[in-house]
């Protein structure tokens, strides 16, 4: 969210710091792991889908500017329908974004189960659930994605301050490490650490919660998996708390990246733990990846922790601070932001220089929780 709000902002000519405690791209809060799914018809919610398709216009113009793969098409399948279908970040995933792809003319297909097993054979869905399929699904590469907004806010003149950790904003005056800085607008894009910096005027809006990405190694030829035969997918399999989502196998790798959630144990940025234990990886390959992926081995070649920092109806946060009104905050966006990541930056410009954005952000008030009562997520 920084980085694109900083190449955003740069490239509208205004002078503009970043500050960062670590050196981005990083591994330590919410944007790394190779991979992130981006689709247009979004299932948390149609009003997401002009952010996605004006994020994807987005990474195109960069990919042209830079040369850089940013994001590649492999196609994405949303797999649900059974009666005890799990949600993934809401309850209704699969209906919502049949909902938003008619809603936008989304370019998509409705697959039965066998049609699902016939033309992704890796697929083993059960005979009563059906898949809907888009064409222009995709994953993103969120390091690069980072690292070339950050390298073109560079090139238009902006500053960043890396090892700078900021401890405390007080009106526009940004108190870090390493001094003092004061600004006329500050945008507030801390990720999971976000709560250390608003104070209580945002107390208990977001929950932090470790998710874990495991890559295991795959059986027999790689084709099978990889893009073209394999679509990014989000499944909401049935009898389990939460879905479980994953990639094709690229870059060379013999392994596919997949993943679950869960929203049982809160932590925080700085306590997490972020080793992965052989029982987690015993676990997520016995009951979410081996009843639903042939030749899908228990070998793990890697598992990495992240962070989602989710509000109660996993939505986002793009709203003036409360009592400031120069001040303004860009959540981590309840762990599925990344792929608008792109049109939020601009949004954010957009707000700082012309007072306005294209897009409506109206569904990310903050008010939505403070008007309300605000109450731990129900997800
Ligand atoms: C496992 C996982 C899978 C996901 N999958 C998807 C997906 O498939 N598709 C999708 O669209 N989204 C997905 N998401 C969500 C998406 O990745 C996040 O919404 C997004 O990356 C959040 O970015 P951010 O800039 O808000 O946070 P971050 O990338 O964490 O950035 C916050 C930055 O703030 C800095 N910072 C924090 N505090 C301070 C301070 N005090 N001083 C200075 N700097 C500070 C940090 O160092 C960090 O660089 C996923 C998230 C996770 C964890």
């Amino acid at each position: 969210m920084g980085a694109a709000a900083l190449y955003q902002l740069a490239k509208r000519g205004k002078r503009v710091l970043g500050i960062d405690r670590f050196a981005p791209p990083h591994g330590f809060g919410s944007s790394h792991g190779q991979s992130r799914i981006t689709r247009l018809a979004i299932g948390e919610g149609a009003h997401f889908t002009p952010l996605a398709l004006r994020s994807h216009d987005i990474w195109r113009e960069l990919e042209r500017e830079t040369g850089r793969a940013l994001m590649t098409r492999t196609g994405g399948l949303v797999i649900g329908g059974h009666k005890d279908a799990a949600p993934l970040h809401v309850a209704n995933f699969l209906e919502q974004t049949i909902k938003a792809a008619k809603r936008y003319d989304i370019r998509h297909e409705i697959l039965d189960a066998r049609d699902i097993r016939r033309r992704f054979t890796a697929f083993n869905p059960r005979d009563d659930e059906i898949g809907y399929y888009e064409y222009e699904a995709s994953f993103l590469r969120p390091e690069t994605c980072v690292e070339v907004q950050l390298d073109l806010a560079r090139m238009h003149g902006v500053e960043i301050r890396e090892s700078t950790r900021v401890l405390d904003i007080d009106g526009t005056d940004v108190k870090t490490d390493g001094g003092t800085f004061h600004a006329e607008r500050v945008v507030v894009s801390a990720g999971p650490w976000i709560s250390d910096l608003l104070g209580v005027a945002c107390e208990d809006v977001f929950r932090v919660y470790r998710q874990v990405m495991f890559w295991f190694e795959v059986d027999g030829p790689a084709a099978p998996f990889q893009p073209g035969n394999f679509p990014i997918f989000i499944w909401q399999i049935p009898n389990a708390t939460h879905g479980i989502y994953g990639f094709p196998a690229i870059d060379g790798e013999h392994a596919i990246k997949i993943a679950g959630e869960q929203y049982v144990v809160t932590t925080s940025a700085d306590d997490v733990n972020r080793h992965v234990s052989e029982e987690e990886i015993a676990h997520m390959h016995e009951r979410h990846v081996a009843p639903f992926l042939k030749n899908v081995s228990l070998r793990c070649v890697r598992a990495v922790p992240c962070l989602y920092t989710v509000t109660q109806d996993a939505g986002f946060v793009v709203d003036t601070m409360p009592g400031n009104e120069q001040v303004l905050i860009v959540s981590a966006c309840s762990g599925h932001g990344f792929k608008h990541s792109a049109a939020l930056g601009e949004a954010v410009a957009e707000l700082i220089v012309d007072g306005r954005s294209r897009l409506d952000l109206s569904a990310f008030r903050l008010d939505r929780f403070t008007a309300t009562g605000i109450s731990p997520p129900r997800l």
